[in-house]
């Protein structure tokens, strides 16, 4: 038996021991392909369903691992958070992203936007805006080209700390973005006190909304309180095209999931995105 440095005392069994020694395997692994630079951007598509068109993407990390294949990013990101390698992380995936989106917007009438997940590690970190203001300067990118995701969870337990370094970002005219809405346990107040540009309502309330009623009444909800602020709202994990139907009943006018696109690596993206506006 052995403390946990908390004041209970814990077993070690067979499994724990394969948990953390692939734990320990993950971490050193991942140290190697942040310095081999081994990590991948893929793209998905967010259609605005009233223009018909594709207005921006959401950038979603990959790792393509030598030997276990693609790894989830559900089982690397916890990972770099807790020993702190998502900083660097984060640094590679918004350097790609603003590269690509750079290079995509030269193919595209209207410019897109591509919206980054920001860890709560990157939103203590006060060097990120002088950071995001280079990364613009760089890629010669319009600001609104570029959109920073969070959650609440994050927020609620940090909000001293990040406020001052959402509002230095919001000064350089990137928006930001609440991830996951409505599943964190927060007040609505502090969307007062945040400079918000828009809501993503969670795949959770989406995924039922054909048969639950609740849904349907939560999603219409907050699409009608995101119009009074005047944020915009993305629905995410759209799946099929009666879900599509009620989104639209609900005004809720921006739509991202497997309905349009799955994330595409950045080869894949103009054709995805032909094909979407083509429908
Ligand atoms: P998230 O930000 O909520 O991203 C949405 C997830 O839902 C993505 O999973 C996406 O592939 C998936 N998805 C999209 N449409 C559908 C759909 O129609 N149905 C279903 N069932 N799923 C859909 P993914 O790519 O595995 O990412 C998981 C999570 O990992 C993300 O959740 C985000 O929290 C985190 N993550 C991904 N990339 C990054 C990153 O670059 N930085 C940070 N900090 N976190 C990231
Ligand atoms: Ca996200
Ligand atoms: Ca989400
Ligand atoms: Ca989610």
């Amino acid at each position: 038996a052995k403390s946990d440095g908390r004041n209970t005392w814990q077993f070690y069994t067979p499994e724990m021991n394969v948990h953390a020694s692939r734990l320990l395997e993950l971490e050193t692994e991942l140290r190697e392909a942040l310095q081999d630079r081994s990590f991948e951007v893929w793209y998905q598509p967010q259609v605005d369903l009233q223009q018909k068109r594709v207005v921006g993407f959401e950038a979603l990390v990959r790792w393509r691992h030598a030997q276990r294949g693609m790894v989830s990013p559900a089982e690397f990101i916890p990972l770099a958070e807790e020993t702190g390698l998502i900083v660097e992380l984060g640094h590679q995936v918004l350097e790609q992203a603003c590269r690509d989106i750079a290079v995509f917007n030269t193919s595209r009438n209207q410019p897109g936007y591509v919206a980054v997940n920001l860890s709560p590690r990157q939103l203590k970190d006060e060097q990120l805006p002088d950071y995001l203001d280079a990364l613009l300067s760089q890629h010669q990118l319009l600001p609104r080209c570029l959109e920073l995701e969070i959650t609440e969870s994050t927020l609620m337990d940090q909000m001293d700390q990040s406020l001052p370094i959402l509002h230095r970002i919001e000064q350089l005219g990137i928006a930001l973005s609440i991830d996951d809405f409505g599943t964190g346990y927060s007040s609505l107040s502090y969307l007062k006190q945040l400079p918000v540009h828009s809501l993503k309502i969670d795949r959770s309330f989406v995924q039922d909304v054909t048969t639950d009623r609740d849904d349907v009444a939560i999603v219409s909800a907050i699409s009608a309180m995101a119009a009074k602020l005047n944020l915009d709202v993305v629905a995410e994990g759209v799946e099929q095209v009666e879900q599509l139907q009620i989104l639209r009943d609900c005004n809720c006018n921006l739509v991202q999931g497997y309905y349009f696109s799955p994330p595409v690596p950045f080869e894949k993206l103009l054709e995805a995105c032909n094909r979407i506006e083509s429908e």
